[in-house]
């Protein structure tokens, strides 16, 4: 179907890049065979290390004119298989992409390459005093290029939402090659079709995106978490819709449940904050200082007391609320050190529905005889279902896998839900895709596709075949 990287293709690939951003040895092509999603490598045929957006423009001009495919990576941190070149072909590292081009103080913008990295552009900003607030978990690793693909959200999508809405600006390479620039250093523009959003959260098969403009706010002044041990899982759920039905917006509302406190609790093999809870909530409270936040403490504890919570923490300085984190931050890490294969899904439910989906999961997770551990943004309504292979053989997981994910999307379509809040479809979700996409709705993004990638060559077997 598509031509393999042969001596010519790559001849002419080293007349656009030198020879040390050219990696051609298949013993080099391991770090860019997978990306986070466990127990899968794609190998590419060729992988290239751009600095300009001149230089991808060739590229994917010859990638049409020999018919190979292309798959843009960022950091690899994916959790859908977006970065897998699953078609061999060549991989474009956005590594090199990586400078802060401009910090605009007076517009409150920032102008970067997408491969900074998430975390470096916060610390950045919040150096000037400013606030650039969507925060993946995985942000000290993932780079905003990537974030931009997905569009990434975190825990504090409940107060502050999630990449799209920081994105004024960007510039991309089309999938025939040429250069495109949208938006700009804009706080409205209605000029035509809303390009950047089609661009946003379009996984890397519509365009390269090698510029980015973000708006961003003024950093909160006091910013400070609270740790709040359940019962039940059902009670600690219970108080999301509470606390926003008492008007009070959180930056972050997480959850973890027994499973995910346990694998924590024997990842770090020495006792945590109350280990014994079935469910915990972490809450961030931000304002424009500390009486500003402290105000709604008492509003909380109220409710959370209300519904079954039995202590509660309170962090303020940077160490605490660091502490406070740690279990959340490395929660995935937990789950594979007691089981290298988990299957990670990100379903989104509404927020008031969280508790009735997770009982689901527990039957299911019965039925099948499987460990999974449930933990996410209890804000947003992302619940994030780790599904544990842990001593399963593997044809019974290659068995039970598929129809074990298609009970879970089914329990969070039933109640209005989607089968990816963050992470994508991917290659991993793309099998299950038309479980919650009308078949009108799919006709429409493939002609979507095409009109932007004729030949199929950017990112193929993604979302869709
Ligand atoms: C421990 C852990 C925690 C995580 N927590 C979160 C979370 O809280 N929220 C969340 O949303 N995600 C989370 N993720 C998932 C992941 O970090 C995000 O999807 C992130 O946005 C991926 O960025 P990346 O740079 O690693 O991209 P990659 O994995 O390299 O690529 C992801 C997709 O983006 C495309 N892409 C990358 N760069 C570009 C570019 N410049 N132009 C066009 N396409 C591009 C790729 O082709 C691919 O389809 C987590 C992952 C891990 C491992």
């Amino acid at each position: 179907m598509y031509r393999k990287i042969d001596s010519e293709i790559l001849q002419k690939i080293s007349e656009i890049f030198p020879s040390e951003r050219i990696v051609s040895e298949r013993e080099r092509f391991e770090d860019y065979s997978h990306d986070e999603v466990s127990g899968i490598n794609c190998y590419p045929e060729v992988v290239v290390f751009p600095e300009t957006s001149e230089e991808i423009s060739k590229l994917m001009k010859l990638a049409n004119k020999y018919l190979f495919p292309v798959t843009p990576r960022g950091a690899g941190t994916g959790l859908s298989g977006g970065a897998l070149p699953v078609y061999g072909g060549c991989v474009i590292s956005f590594e090199r992409m990586n400078k802060i081009i401009e910090l605009d103080e007076e517009n409150l913008m920032i102008e970067l390459e997408p491969g900074v990295i998430t975390g470096e552009l916060q610390k950045y900003v919040e150096a000037h005093d400013l606030f650039y607030p969507p925060d993946p978990a995985s942000l000290d690793n993932c780079s905003i290029g990537g974030n931009l693909a997905e569009c990434a959200g975190g825990p504090r999508a409940v107060k502050y939402g999630t990449t799209k809405d920081y994105v004024v600006g960007l510039e991309f390479v089309s999938p025939t090659g040429e250069i495109c620039s949208l938006g700009g250093k804009l706080v409205k523009d209605v000029t035509g079709y809303n390009l950047i959003g089609l661009l946003i959260g379009s996984e890397g098969t519509l365009g390269l995106i090698t510029r980015i403009i973000l708006r961003l706010l003024p950093k909160p002044g006091f910013v400070s978490d609270l740790l709040v041990p359940f019962k039940t899982f059902k009670d600690a759920i219970s108080v999301v819709s509470e606390i926003i039905r008492h008007k009070i917006i959180p930056s972050t509302i997480e959850f973890l449940d027994r499973e995910s406190i346990l694998a924590y609790r024997e990842y770090i093999g020495k006792p945590v904050q109350f280990e014994d809870a079935s469910a915990q909530l972490i809450i961030q409270l931000d304002g424009v200082n500390k009486e500003s936040t402290e105000e709604y403490y008492e509003k909380i504890w109220n409710i959370c007391e209300k519904h079954g919570a039995y202590d509660i923490a309170v962090a303020d300085t940077q160490q605490d609320r660091a502490r406070l984190w740690e279990g959340r931050r490395c929660l995935l890490d937990s789950l594979k050190a007691l089981s290298p294969i988990v299957d990670v899904e990100d379903v989104v439910v509404p927020r008031s529905r969280i508790s009735e989906f997770v009982e689901e999961v527990y039957k299911i997770a019965s039925e099948f005889n499987v460990r999974i551990a449930n933990f996410g943004h209890a804000g947003d309504g992302n619940v994030h279902v780790n599904i544990l292979k842990a001593a399963k053989s593997t044809e019974e997981w290659d068995e039970n896998l598929p129809l074990i994910k298609k009970k879970i999307f089914k329990a969070a379509i039933a109640i209005g839900g989607e089968i990816s809040g963050e992470h994508g479809i991917g290659y991993v979700k793309k099998d299950y895709i038309l479980l919650s996409t009308s078949e009108a709705e799919i006709k429409l993004m493939m002609r979507i596709k095409q009109a932007f990638d004729p030949n199929k060559i950017l990112n193929p077997g993604k979302i869709f075949e």
